[in-house]
């Protein structure tokens, strides 16, 4: 058996799956403190034991494996979990088990690029705009990394003329996350963006942005696809109007697929995170049994 979770700043996904790697079991629980949170996902594996789990977390968390903090929470805004050594904790707990860690976007990035939009190709970026903002570029088959992982929700960008708000990053004016995820809808408007209908000027101004982020994106990772998921990402158009204005933007400056196969919504919904979670630790003969499968599925 091996088990999935996909631990993002509302709710942990938990999965089993059985030795061909699909998913028999699974269960949901919201984020509260970090103690309440592990003693469940403890409680699940004690009573579903699985000999490797790969574990997709929100960040940033430290994910060098020879500094003291591996597996640390960092900066984050998240009452309880500053500083806190998941990882570390859980490891502790569950001996048997061989516990892998990336993070939360990492592991979405991971889903897409092995059984989603990647299938076929070399590289994949992928952006969740949701409660943050956060992306991974998987390139042959691994996550860009640096000193640490990438940020790519703190980027700094031109703000729309008619949108007099700096954003709601403690650390940037007008940088990607403070001015287009679902938190930025609500300190304008003191309203949830699925409140305000489709034709709100809100849905131009976040277009504007998540624009000009895939343009710097794009002259910067050259991805062969970007796949924006998250839950800001359901809003009726939203994508349309991101395209319209990435093709406004990027004035046709260099070479790309055409638009509609470039900048794409999950291909697996909302299951990037968990399956990518699972990739980390399946065996190499059954991850590729299952990639296959994906891509057989699709007629590639
Ligand atoms: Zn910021």
């Amino acid at each position: 058996m091996y088990g999935a979770i996909e631990a993002g700043g509302t709710k942990f996904n938990l999965a089993l799956a059985n030795d061909q790697g699909k998913i028999i079991k699974e269960k949901t629980l919201p984020t509260k403190s970090p103690q309440e949170v592990l003693a469940q996902i403890i409680s699940f594996y004690q009573d579903h034991p699985v000999k490797a789990l790969g574990l997709g977390l929100f960040g940033p968390v430290e994910l060098d494996p020879k500094n003291k903090n591996f597996g640390h929470l960092l900066n984050t805004p998240k009452e309880g979990w500053r500083n806190y050594p998941f990882y570390q904790e859980l490891n502790q707990a569950l001996p048997q088990t061989n516990l892998v860690l990336e993070t939360d976007v990492n592991v979405a990035g991971l889903g897409e690029y092995y059984l989603g939009n990647g299938l076929g190709k070399k590289s994949l970026l992928y952006l969740t705009v949701g409660t943050g903002i956060g992306g991974s570029y998987i390139y042959k088959g691994h996550p860009l990394q640096g000193l640490s992982h990438p940020e790519m929700g703190h980027i700094l960008l031109r703000p729309h003329p008619k949108d007099s708000f700096s954003g709601t990053c403690p650390y940037h004016d007008y940088c990607l996350e403070g001015m287009a995820a679902g938190p930025s809808i609500y300190a304008r408007y003191q309203e949830l963006g699925q409140n305000l209908g489709p034709h709100h000027e809100v849905w131009t101004f976040l277009a504007h942005y998540l624009a000009q982020a895939l343009v710097s994106y794009t002259v910067i990772l050259r991805p062969d696809q970007i796949t924006l998921g998250g839950g800001v990402m359901h809003s009726p158009g939203l994508l349309d109007k991101v395209k319209e204005n990435f093709q406004a933007y990027f004035h046709d400056y260099l070479p790309l697929p055409p638009l509609d196969d470039y900048i794409k919504t999950p291909k697996l919904k909302d299951r990037s995170g968990i399956s990518g979670a699972l990739l980390l630790v399946l065996d190499e003969k059954t991850k590729k049994q299952l990639i296959l499968d994906a891509n057989l599925e699709r007629g590639n």
